[in-house]
């Protein structure tokens, strides 16, 4: 298995303060950009909800607005109609089980339509500071070349990874790898001649430079 701790140090080393791509000012901000973010790029997002978070501000005005205004505002971002769909009713619960407010837990997080572990881990880590480890695309890709996973399950992932890393490292870590599944190791052609964890890398298919 490969070395975790001199992994995440690397990582470390190379992004110090990562931050998450999306742009969001609250939690109910990150909890939508996060829904919308789903088979879409988070640069498509960001132009998304710039004009989505000046029209709905507070939990009460997506839970009273027409789904089809929603749908206009989130159109290009693709699965519009579920997206939509998911973002009112989302509302609709908080308002009801939580007093407006977005809940903090994963158990609870995980009641809201259109919320998985991805997108709770997310809001935990960047909107409460909460330690969490969101498995996206980038985390299973790079994780399995770099020998720190096994798996394709993004719930099994979650956890190899728990154990490798420091707890209040977590969210670091994951925006880390992310950063550097985009970056450097990419889906296809992977830039390995210029990557600063070569020496840590399991990847069989990874080009020797040795
Ligand atoms: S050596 Fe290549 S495959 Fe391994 S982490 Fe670096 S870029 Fe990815």
């Amino acid at each position: 298995m490969a070395d975790g701790k001199k992994i995440c140090s690397l990582l470390f080393e190379q992004f110090p303060s990562p931050e998450i791509a999306l742009n969001f000012s609250s939690p109910l901000e990150l909890l939508i950009a996060t829904i919308l973010s789903a088979q879409c790029t988070d640069k498509r997002v960001n132009i998304v909800t710039k004009p989505l978070f000046e029209r709905y501000r507070t939990v009460d005005d997506y839970s009273e607005a027409e789904l089809l205004e929603i749908e206009q505002y989130i159109h290009s971002t693709g699965f519009y109609r579920n997206k939509a769909k998911s973002i009112k009713t989302c509302c609709q619960i908080i308002n009801k089980q939580f007093k407006g407010s977005v809940p903090s837990t994963m158990e609870d997080l995980l009641t809201l339509p259109g919320v998985g572990r991805k997108t709770a881990n997310v809001v935990l880590g960047a909107a409460f500071g909460i330690p969490s480890l969101p498995v996206d695309t980038h985390v299973i890709r790079v994780s399995n070349r770099l020998g720190l996973a096994d798996s394709k399950d993004p719930d099994k992932i979650e956890l190899q990874l728990m154990k490798q890393v420091s707890r209040n490292d977590w969210m670091h870590f994951a925006t880390s790898l992310i950063l550097h599944g985009r970056q450097i190791c990419k889906a296809i052609k992977p830039e390995c001649g210029s990557c600063y964890i070569y020496s840590e890398c399991e990847w069989k298919e990874k080009p020797d430079y040795s």
